[in-house]
């Protein structure tokens, strides 16, 4: 059970460790000026360097800066605001265009939470004893730390990297920030785990390379990052545009709208069953962030298909649907490969079923026809977890759960 006492003991632990590497940096550096002088500027007594300082402001050239900012055209209006390719001066916040990014920036930031407020004891106990957990099962915790440990690390480099730039508006750009440092978080949770079930990190971390199911949805990923992440790469063309499109369909709907489905389903399947309930705890915690990632991603992609209808034509529409069947296809190896047996009241029958209803929902939420007629969901529970009433409820009881700990439950 946590309380703040033990995170204040905790608080302490950490503190007392990096002394250690401090001493290894001040090694490294006293070796570099020893041996190889970078210059032969004579360092500048206190007084001077306050002087010097003085000095340069005095003579400051603040004539970039103006110029930067005179393309701009001054105090910002609502309608100057655009998703795309927007001329307004991305510095000012407000007056807010699209309310819906700023709410989710507020709900993600009353959602915050630290991997190691879970605590991981029972898992420990459980992963350590021999008769704890099946060999599938293991395979299961093992395969999802290995996809998950990295995916999270191509999402937040995809939001940085790709396409924090391109999305000219700073609203979204807020929740963009915030999205990318949740990301940041859930990198951190899967690492907690490994670490605390004294996993082999090396083989886990390396997953998405060898490890054909894993490694194909990391590289499906990742070829649309490639695509945008050029600093030389800009939108304008009604090429480009539709390329930064399709990295919001590959990273929004698939990457975090299907990829994820299949392990987040096993994972918290298993906690139901009271078997790895710290680690189906850090899932829930990050399933709730990725829906919301996930209700985020939908909403740029339809505000940007709002404001440039011309982008949304038939070929694209076409591309859209294809990439999502894709996603869906990968996903549904994934459940094969991680399931070659039926394991905790399911199997890769069912998680088939389960990844085209989720498919039909994405193609449904981009205003794309349904692929997979009559296709059910098989896992009404997970449904419940993602229950936006339930998300509310978690947002306002949130300092009750950080007091008391483990007050998740898997009904
Ligand atoms: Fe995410």
């Amino acid at each position: 059970m946590l309380n703040w006492d033990d995170y204040n003991e905790s608080e302490k632990v950490q503190k007392t460790q990096p002394v250690v590497k401090e001493e290894v940096s001040i090694q490294k550096q006293e070796t570099i000026e020893i041996e190889e002088p970078l210059t032969d500027h004579v360092p500048a007594e206190a007084g001077d360097r306050a002087k010097q300082a003085k000095e340069a402001i005095e003579v400051l050239d603040t004539k970039a800066g103006e110029e930067e900012l005179e393309g701009l055209a001054g105090r910002v209006q609502v309608d100057d605001k655009a998703m795309i390719n927007c001329r307004a001066d991305l510095n000012q916040l407000v007056p807010f265009k699209y309310d819906w990014a700023w709410q989710k920036y507020l709900d993600g930031s009353a959602n915050h939470w630290m991997p190691q407020e879970v605590n991981m004891t029972a898992d420990i106990a459980l992963w350590k004893s021999n008769e704890g957990l099946t060999e599938d099962e293991r395979t299961i915790v093992m395969r999802n730390l290995g996809f998950f440990s990295t995916a999270d690390s191509l999402v937040a480099n995809n939001l940085v990297l790709a396409i924090y730039r391109l999305i000219t508006n700073p609203e979204c750009r807020q929740y963009i920030l915030r999205q990318g440092f949740e990301e940041a978080i859930h990198t951190h949770a899967y690492q907690y785990c490994i670490e605390s079930l004294g996993m082999d990190e090396g083989a886990i971390f390396n997953m998405y390379r060898e490890i054909p199911s894993v490694a194909k949805k990391a590289s499906w990923g990742l070829k649309y990052t490639k695509e945008i992440s050029d600093p030389g790469f800009t939108t304008g063309t009604d090429e480009t545009d539709k390329l930064l499109l399709k990295n919001l369909i590959a990273f929004y709907c698939v990457l975090e709208g299907i990829f994820f489905y299949c392990g987040f389903t096993q994972i918290l399947s298993m906690g139901r069953r009271n078997k790895m309930t710290g680690t189906a705890e850090q899932f829930q915690y990050i399933l709730r962030d990725e829906s919301m990632h996930l209700n985020f991603g939908i909403d740029m992609i339809n505000q940007i298909k709002l404001e440039n209808p011309h982008l949304w034509d038939e070929q694209m529409r076409q591309e859209a649907a294809q990439m999502i069947l894709e996603g869906t296809e990968l996903e549904i190896q994934y459940a094969r490969d991680t399931m070659p047996r039926g394991i905790l009241g399911m199997n890769a029958g069912m998680m088939e079923e389960y990844l085209q209803f989720i498919a039909n929902r994405r193609l449904v939420q981009i205003g794309l026809e349904e692929e997979f007629e009559g296709a059910s969901n098989p896992f009404p529970w997970m449904s419940e977890i993602m229950d936006l009433r339930k998300e509310k409820n978690f947002f306002e009881t949130r300092v009750i759960e950080y007091q008391t700990g483990g007050a998740l439950t898997w009904d």
